[in-house]
């Protein structure tokens, strides 16, 4: 089953997409949660939702602006350096441990959204991303059990201000910027899936082919990630996982590139899709209140 999260006729919903196109669940099974979060926490609600969209009316893709799957996810977590070509790229010693830093929710934005290029640094990369999201609240995980809470799976981007994350051991603002998390284009589940590690993932900008891998060169998989990640806190339902990136970012291209205004990022998975991100420069515009 694949869940999105769409905005449609002034309203933010939640849906099925189906050959036909999004079921929207709030007409289809009016029961259910309005919320991807609540919706993907209960194995009853899937069930329900999986019923409904088998007999619900579709609205064409091409009604509707897809927003993130998860638009608010409570953390928002990324391992870096995992996988070999990008360990070897980065000039760093291979990882004894998984390399955690968060990104901040504020991020996350959509599919198909525009990604800023910041006022204050031209130095702004991609990062194509493997992503889960946790269903079941969890912790104290074991490996052999760690498929049982994750929801889905979708595309990232884990967009990266290069300056800004180096100048901290930390890396956290640089790769927090606003819009700097686009996901989606949905949350596939699992049994649609199948192997997790075992996806073609690949990067272009404007057409050119950047960096082209599969998940099955992760050096630590899904499962380890929340094994690990268990062990120190709690995981819940919405939380999303950034599973790290492959060789081929801009910053290791010689010379380096990195992306201007007006450059389209797409990041594809195979089974998940893609997505897919025009770089505007940022407006810069003092905000309170
Ligand atoms: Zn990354």
């Amino acid at each position: 089953m694949k869940l999105a999260t769409f905005d449609y006729k002034g309203e933010t919903r939640i849906g099925v997409v189906t050959d036909k196109g999004i079921v929207d669940l709030a007409a289809a099974a009016p029961s259910l949660p309005r919320d991807m979060v609540a919706l993907i926490s209960s194995d009853k609600a899937l069930a329900e939702a999986r019923a409904a969209s088998a007999k619900g009316d579709a609205i064409p893709l091409a009604d509707v602006h897809l927003r993130a799957p998860v638009p608010f996810p409570g953390k928002v977590l990324a391992i870096g350096l995992n996988y070999r070509d990008h360990v070897e790229e980065s000039g760093q010693p291979m990882p004894e441990h998984q390399v955690w830093f968060n990104k901040q929710h504020n991020c996350i934005t959509g599919p198909y959204d525009d990604v800023a290029l910041p006022a204050v640094s031209s130095l702004l990369d991609y990062e194509a991303e493997m992503c889960f999201v946790i269903g079941k609240r969890c912790k104290h995980v074991p490996k052999e059990r760690a498929h049982e809470v994750i929801a889905g799976y979708f595309v990232g981007n884990d967009v990266s201000v290069r300056d800004w994350q180096l100048r901290t051991n930390t890396w956290q603002i640089g790769k927090s910027f606003d819009t700097h998390g686009p996901i989606g284009p949905w949350i596939v589940t699992p049994d649609e899936v199948g192997d997790p590690h075992a996806l073609a993932i690949k990067c272009w900008v404007n057409g050119e082919l950047r960096q082209n891998s599969n998940t099955k060169h992760l050096i630590f998989n899904c499962f380890d990630q929340i094994a690990h990640l268990s062990q120190a806190f709690t995981l819940d339902p919405g939380d999303v996982i950034f599973t790290g990136t492959s060789g081929g970012v801009g910053a290791a291209m010689k010379p380096m590139q990195f992306l201007k205004a007006g450059d389209v990022v797409r990041v594809e998975v195979e089974k998940l899709g893609y997505i897919e991100n025009r770089v505007v420069p940022e407006k810069a515009e003092t905000i309170i209140g």
